[in-house]
Order: C-alpha cells, then sequence, then structure tokens
C-alpha cells in the first residue's frame, strides 16, 4: 500500500496527527548489534563540571572508549519527582540547580538537545507505572557536570528519568530493568549520584582533598564488595549492611541511580571501578562501568 494511500485511510480528520505519530515511527530508535554498556558515576562537587581534573580526565577518557551513543538517558540525584517522569522536550534547558558557586559555573550551558522520540520510546518500556512525559524540567548538574565532558560537542541527545522519591529500593531496581532494551538501541544509560553522600558531615578543612573518614571507606569497601559477589538484594537493603550505613546515606536521593545502573547488569557483564576516591571526609566518587 502506497503511503498516500494508508494516509487517506486514516482518515481527514486525524490526518495530521496520524502524520506525526508516522514521522515518530520511522525516526524510532532501531535495534543495533552492540549492547551499550552501563555507567554509575559519583557527580561529587558541581565544581568537576568545569574543573579539569582526574575526575573530569576520567569522564573524558571514557567517552572515548565507549561507542558513541545515539542518546544518553541519565537518571540524576538531583530529580526527586511524586511519580515518574522523562524529559521530552526538544531543547533541554540547562538547570544551574546549586548555590554558592562562582560565577562561572552559572554561566555554563550545555545546548544538547533532547528526543522526544526516545522520551516516547522509554515510557513505553515502562509497565509498572505510567510515565509522565515531562515539558518543564532539563539537564540538572547531576547530568550536565559530567556529560560536557564525555560529548563537548554537545552532539547526543540528553534526556532524564526522575526518581520517584516516595518508593523504596526494590521498586527503582524493578524498574531500571525494564530500560534494558535501550542498550540494544544505542542509549548510554547514565546513573549520577555518589554511594557515600553525606553534606551534613563534609569535612571543611578537607574540602578538596582524597580524604575519607573511616565509616566512609569503611562503607565503600562494603558496597565494592557486594557489587563484585553481584549481591544486589543486600545492596538494595543497604540499611543493614553495617550500621555505618546510616552516616554514609542518611537520604538515599545519592544512591539509587546505583541501583538503576546495577539492575541493568547482564549475567556475564562484569564491573569496572573508577574515580575509587573518597572526598571530603563524608563523599566517595568510586563509580562503574558495566558492560
Ligand atoms: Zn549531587
Amino acid at each position: 500500500m502506497k503511503r498516500f494511500d494508508f494516509l487517506r485511510i486514516l482518515g481527514g480528520t486525524t490526518l495530521f496527527t496520524s502524520m506525526g505519530m508516522i514521522d515518530t515511527l520511522l525516526s524510532s530508535f532501531t535495534e543495533t548489534d552492540t549492547t551499550m554498556p552501563v555507567l554509575f558515576i559519583g557527580h561529587g562537587s558541581p565544581m568537576n563540571g568545569i574543573e579539569d581534573n582526574d575526575f573530569s580526565r576520567y569522564w573524558k577518557k571514557l567517552a572515548g572508549e565507549i561507542e558513541k551513543p545515539k542518546a544518553v538517558l541519565c537518571i540524576s540525584a538531583h530529580w526527586l519527582t511524586n511519580g515518574t517522569f522523562v524529559t521530552a522536550m526538544d531543547q533541554p534547558k540547562t538547570i544551574h540547580d546549586f548555590g554558592g558557586f562562582p560565577k562561572e559555573l552559572f554561566a555554563v550551558e550545555y545546548p544538547a538537545s533532547g528526543s522526544p522520540t526516545l522520551a516516547e520510546e522509554t515510557a513505553g518500556l515502562i509497565t509498572s507505572t505510567s510515565v509522565g512525559l515531562d515539558h518543564d524540567w532539563g539537564l540538572d548538574h547531576g547530568t550536565w557536570t559530567i556529560v560536557r565532558h564525555m560529548y563537548p560537542e554537545a552532539d547526543v541527545p540528553v534526556l532524564q528519568l526522575s526518581i520517584d522519591y516516595a518508593k523504596p529500593s526494590s521498586y527503582h531496581y524493578a524498574m531500571a530493568q525494564q530500560l534494558q532494551a535501550l542498550r540494544k538501541k544505542g542509549v548510554l544509560i547514565i546513573g549520577s549520584g555518589n554511594m557515600v553522600h553525606n553534606l551534613g558531615m563534609i569535612a571543611w578543612d578537607h574540602l578538596n582533598d582524597a580524604y575519607g573518614y573511616d565509616w566512609a571507606l569503611e562503607m565503600n569497601d562494603i558496597f565494592k564488595k557486594k557489587i563484585l559477589e553481584r549481591d544486589h538484594s543486600a545492596l538494595m537493603n543497604y540499611q543493614t549492611l553495617s550500621t555505618a550505613a546510616k552516616l554514609a546515606i542518611p537520604t538515599p536521593d545519592h544512591y539509587y541511580p546505583l541501583l538503576y545502573a546495577l539492575a541493568l547488569q547482564g549475567e556475564k557483564e562484569n564491573v569496572q571501578f573508577f574515580n575509587d576516591t573518597a572526598m571530603a571526609g563524608s563523599l566517595t566518587m568510586t563509580s562503574l562501568r558495566i558492560g
């Protein structure tokens, strides 16, 4: 059947909508032979977004090692919502969601495009809940401080998936598993947070030092051990791992993005750690690559 005949069958009044629908289908993300890796990245201070340091240099290096994605989908610790949403605008704005930093950081704009098509596909993959298409958010610093080092030309579309903060670990893990098909479609999924993250206990005299309190280092070791053992259920029940967990994760916002990455680990896929460093006493930058 010719496209014109098909459109005529759809009927005059719905023609405009239907053409939009067909164009969406034609530009849909197609399956490829490769499976994209999945990353969890400790983003740490927003200053990493403009600093040339060990962390940001590694992000840049990593991008060179990974096949260039068709899009990035980031689960950032800084987009906490009631319900789940995916950014669905053509052109997401750069959000400067922090205070007390130099003007230079507020001046950063990261002009990557979005992808309404991929947003719809992502929402369609998740069957455990209804995912809303968002037109208000954009790219918060959990996303752009990393991605601008990886893709400085801003030539890869970037989307964010929000974290429903009313829901427990098991809910996030189960939902993340439903994103698996995107890895076959050239989408790089990044969880962006920090495994150990307690801003209330920052060691101000070690603000820029690779220094960790004993409890932070203890939890960092426990997390890595459990990750290597693939004991995801223990990691979901992080409160029971050690008494130090209360200090390491006073609130789970920066921890949940780790669960999104782990949920996507295939049976034969190993984990490689990088940026395995404590900072300012109560943070770890420990990050991982799967696949
Ligand atoms: Zn953060």
